[in-house]
């Protein structure tokens, strides 16, 4: 049985405020029901402790970003550990932002996620191609390499801890999303990328990212190879956020 998996990447958005209004509301309404969705709030660093502090057991605590490195001299950058040490059980790596804002490697995805890994993180590792990458005909060449160098330095033993997010650049904060049929595509096509790099394929949980709203994400979470999403602007939001929690199968 693959994890189902929703998670709310807060991006640079909320605010102490939002962490108690927010989190109180999605733990109780979490509480209504079980599907075996494993919720994760993902905000700025700085409030991943006040998240951790009301979350209770029904939801989880992600960092967006970790360093390259354990510790040292790196003004400014957070280690998975650390994020480990405050109460994270996840991290984002590669989110499609930091590649293109913050020039973000391949090479570096693949450090981060070791670094993930070896402090006990869940790496949800992202991936997806742009707009015009697609209309080359290059979307699966391109994820597909993005997969395989993430992934080149990952031990037999770390697997279980690997997460990948598809999310296409061009669905990302747009509104468009990629029809539930595309989606399912790239997904298989991720899965058959991992059964070559001798992985676990069917136990590795692939989520969808890309505009995921209430009401388009039963659809995308119908699809086989979809095991739940990564969700950005409509996590902001508890109800929304909720709604998509419900709609995993
Ligand atoms: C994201 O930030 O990973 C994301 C999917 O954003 P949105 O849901 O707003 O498109």
């Amino acid at each position: 049985m693959r994890r189902k998996i929703v998670a709310g990447n807060w991006k640079m958005n909320g605010s102490k405020d939002l962490v108690s209004n927010l989190v109180g509301q999605v733990r109780s309404e979490l509480a209504s029901f079980d599907n075996g969705v494993e919720a994760v709030i993902i905000p700025p660093a700085l409030f991943v402790g006040d998240v951790a502090e009301q979350a209770g057991d029904k939801l989880a605590v992600g960092v967006q970003n970790v360093a390259c490195w354990g510790s040292g001299a790196y003004t400014g950058e957070i280690s998975a550990a650390m994020a480990k040490d405050c109460g994270c059980g996840f991290t984002l790596v590669g989110h499609s932002e930091r590649r293109q804002l913050f020039g973000e490697t391949d090479e570096q995805v693949a450090t981060k996620v070791g670094q993930a890994l070896t402090s006990g993180l869940v790496a949800v590792v992202c991936v997806g191609e742009t707009l015009e990458e697609r209309d080359a005909g290059k979307a699966e060449s391109v994820v597909s390499r993005q997969v395989r160098k993430a992934l080149v330095d990952v031990g037999s033993e770390s697997w279980q801890q690997v997460v990948i997010a598809y999310e296409p650049v061009w669905a990302i904060g747009t509104g468009k999303t990629a029809t539930a049929d595309d989606a399912q595509a790239m997904h298989a096509a991720i899965r058959d990328v991992l059964k070559s790099l001798g992985a676990p394929a069917d136990e590795i949980s692939l989520l969808y990212g890309g505009s995921v709203k209430a009401d388009n994400a039963a659809a995308l979470f119908a699809q086989p190879d979809i095991d739940g999403g990564l969700i950005g602007g409509a996590s902001l939001d508890a109800s929304d956020f909720v709604s998509i929690c419900r709609a995993v199968p």
